[in-house]
Formats: structure tokens, sequence, C-alpha cells
């Protein structure tokens, strides 16, 4: 295709540290592009989304979630295991298999009250900066991996898309079974709540911007992986893709 020639890593490449953060709003497609640009660059792909969402089940199924404290104290009690394999999508609280489980609207209405704890915060931020240490080569997603988790991430981008294609596209992810108003609930609705204690609209300095709302699945990865290769560039002036790089 047209346009897709530096993007698969190389061999050395494939061995150099890298980090790189994502964060956007519901429907951005930040979760299915995040996951492919970790394949491309060979890295796992840590989905913070994910943890949210586990840690709200947890908390349904233990029926606290209207304690502050006692939320608090599951998520320090939570025996987690989230697959951050690219291609294995896994999610196991103790010994229950809760992959599809997060995915349902029940789950999506209710993350919020985890999302805005702040001790909760504070402890999943932790567990998300011990993953990203724990990985030479790492695409970490969410909503406050580029500002608060991972500020020192070798690229971070913002990914965005208008508030229409972003429900059109949730709107396709659920099989058109979700009316409108339910629809614009789960979208702009949880993002309202969740940008009470974080900013993911507006790119924080140094964060590159990507807006799919005109661009196609391989567009978005194209442009998400020339942005990655621009700020490696202004980072890391030895990398092989500076313009200099060859001759420092
Ligand atoms: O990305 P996803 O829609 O799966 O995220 C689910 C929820 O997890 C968000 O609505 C938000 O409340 C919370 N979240 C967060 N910070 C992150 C990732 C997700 O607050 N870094």
């Amino acid at each position: 295709m047209a346009g897709s020639t530096t993007h698969q890593a190389t061999a050395k490449d494939r061995e150099a540290r890298l980090v790189v953060a994502v964060d956007g709003p519901s429907g951005s497609g930040k979760s299915s592009v995040s996951r492919e640009i970790a394949r491309r660059l060979g890295a796992v792909y840590l989905d913070t989304g994910a943890m949210y969402r586990a840690v709200a089940w947890h908390c349904r199924s233990q029926g606290v979630l209207d304690d502050p404290e006692a939320v608090v104290a599951a998520v320090q009690n939570i025996d987690l295991a989230l697959s951050v394999d690219p291609d294995v999508e896994r999610v196991v609280v103790g010994t229950e298999d809760i992959t599809e489980a997060i995915r349902e609207p029940g789950i999506s209405a209710v993350v919020s009250v985890v999302a805005t704890n702040r001790a909760v915060r504070e402890l999943l931020v932790a567990r998300q900066r011990a993953e990203i240490d724990g990985h030479r080569r790492i695409v970490a997603e969410g909503r406050d991996i580029t500002t608060v988790v991972a500020p020192d991430a070798d690229a971070r981008i913002l990914l965005t898309a208008s508030a229409e294609a972003r429900t059109a596209r949730r709107s396709a992810q659920l099989g058109g079974t979700v009316d409108a108003t339910a629809l614009a609930e789960q979208v702009s609705g949880r993002d309202a709540r969740d940008s009470s204690v974080v900013d993911f609209m507006t790119p924080g300095e140094g964060v590159g911007l990507v807006d799919s709302t005109e661009l196609d699945f391989p567009a978005t990865i194209q442009a998400m992986l020339a942005e990655v290769d621009r700020q490696q560039a202004v980072n890391h002036p030895n990398h092989p893709n500076h313009p200099e790089g060859d001759r420092a």
C-alpha cells in the first residue's frame, strides 16, 4: 500500500526500549488502534480501561460499589490477571474469566464510580507503572497515560474523533442493538463523568494529536505510527528515523 514504508520495526529496532502512551475518549478507536500499533512495533499492549472495568466488575459482584472505602479495599486485594499479548484478550479475576463480562453496558454504566475514586486511581496508576517498567516495549492506552501514568514515554498521543464519529463507531461495535439515547449516555455521558478527574480531550504539553474523524482504520494506524516516529526522532536524536541520526 502506498505510504506504508517505514512502519514495520526492523529486528534491531525491536530490541530498543520503547514506551508509547495513548489516550482518548470512548469510541475514539484507541483500543483496536493501540493493539495494532503494538503488533507493528513488536510491543506488548496494556489496556488500562480493562483494569478499571475489572475493578468495577469485582466491586459490583461483591456488592460494594456504593461504599468508597470498601471499593478501595477491594482494589487493594484484587487478584487480577490481564493479558498484555496484543493477540490475546483475556481478563481474569480470581478464577473467573471476565473478558466478555467487562464489556457489557452494565459495566460501562458503573465504571466511572471506581474511576472517579482518587484512591483507586492511585492504586491502579502504581500497578500500571509497574507493568510498563516490566516490559521492554509497550503500548499503554487509557485516559491519563500521556499525562499521569507515563508522562516520560518515548511517544505520547491523544487519539480523538468527533462526537458523531465516536457514537457511530460505538453503535457499530454494539451491533446496532442500543437505542440512540442509551448510546449517547454510554459515549458522552461516561466521558463527561470521567472528565471530572482527568482531561483526555485536549493534548497535554508535548502530546501529539491524531484526529481519526476522517480516517479509516489503516489510515489511522499510519498516522499513529508516523507520529510515534516523529516523536522518537525529536526525543531521541540518534534514532534511525531522525534526519540527522546517521550523521550523529
Ligand atoms: O477505555 P475504556 O472505555 O474501556 O475505559 C473504561 C473506563 O475506565 C473509562 O470510562 C474510565 O472511567 C476508566 N479509565 C480511566 N483511566 C484510564 C483508563 C480508563 O479512568 N487510564
